[in-house]
């Protein structure tokens, strides 16, 4: 397992789909997701050239943030929360991230403002949208979201740049390849309404198992875990 040469593959992987679309590899953000992953390999995806880590747990954020504080490294780091956010944990993780892509309901983002306020800061975040429409899963339907996108207009430290998604898993990505299509065309239907606090700057969508598909739709933020850190161990204390 060598961190650096899975990342180098991904990045050759994700400069052909760029270009399938018409744009270049620096246009798309890889994110490496590190949850589950010890902070020191983190830290190797980082010395790899990674500068987006993700996590999805408040706790594995605090955590290697802390150890990166130690080693002064968070300055060459952007934090994402990519997961399901509880509102009584934002408060733990809204100085430290740079772009919380999970915000699915008002409640959440009222917190996330009320916490951005306290520390004088305006909180970047994708909107979560759940196209497959599985039970399982977080995320607000495509018909709602217009409306839920104006109901964030009010919240003076909130500045939304996009809209998020986790496809359903697919043996064959090409079989998710309409859910990008789908986001891409809601964010496109965004982009043309005029909201305050509205940017639609980026798609994050695409992992391990459809990230090419994603860009090639339009992608500009793919999250990528095990393609570069392995099978993860959901074993391991904490899971
Ligand atoms: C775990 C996770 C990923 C990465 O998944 P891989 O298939 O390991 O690349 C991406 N996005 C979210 C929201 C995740 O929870």
């Amino acid at each position: 397992m060598d961190i650096k040469e899975n990342i180098d593959n991904i990045l050759e992987k994700i400069k052909v789909a760029a270009e399938k679309s018409g744009r270049k590899s620096e246009d798309i953000i890889l994110i490496a997701v590190s949850k589950t992953v010890d902070w020191e390999k983190a830290k190797e995806a980082v010395e790899a050239g990674v500068n987006n880590l993700g996590e999805n747990r408040v706790q594995e954020i605090t955590n290697k943030y802390e150890q990166f504080d130690n080693l002064n490294l968070n300055s060459n780091v952007n934090w994402h929360m990519i997961g399901h956010l509880q509102k009584n944990k934002v408060k733990y993780i809204i100085d430290k991230v740079n772009l919380i892509h999970s915000v699915e309901n008002l409640e959440l983002a009222n917190e996330i403002n009320k916490r951005a306020a306290q520390h004088n800061l305006i909180s970047n975040v994708l909107i979560e949208l759940n196209i497959g429409e599985e039970e399982s899963k977080f995320g607000i339907s495509d018909e709602n979201v217009i409306e839920f996108v104006k109901s964030l207009e009010q919240f003076e430290h909130i500045k939304v740049l996009g809209l998020m998604t986790v496809a359903p898993y697919a043996e064959n990505p090409e079989d998710v390849r309409w859910v990008f299509k789908k986001m891409k065309e809601i964010y496109n239907n965004i982009s043309n309404i005029n909201l305050r606090n509205t940017e639609m700057k980026y798609l994050s969508m695409g992992m391990t198992n459809d990230f090419e598909i994603a860009i090639e739709e339009g992608s500009n933020i793919v999250r990528i875990g095990t393609a570069i850190f392995g099978a993860r161990d959901y074993t391991k204390k904490g899971y």
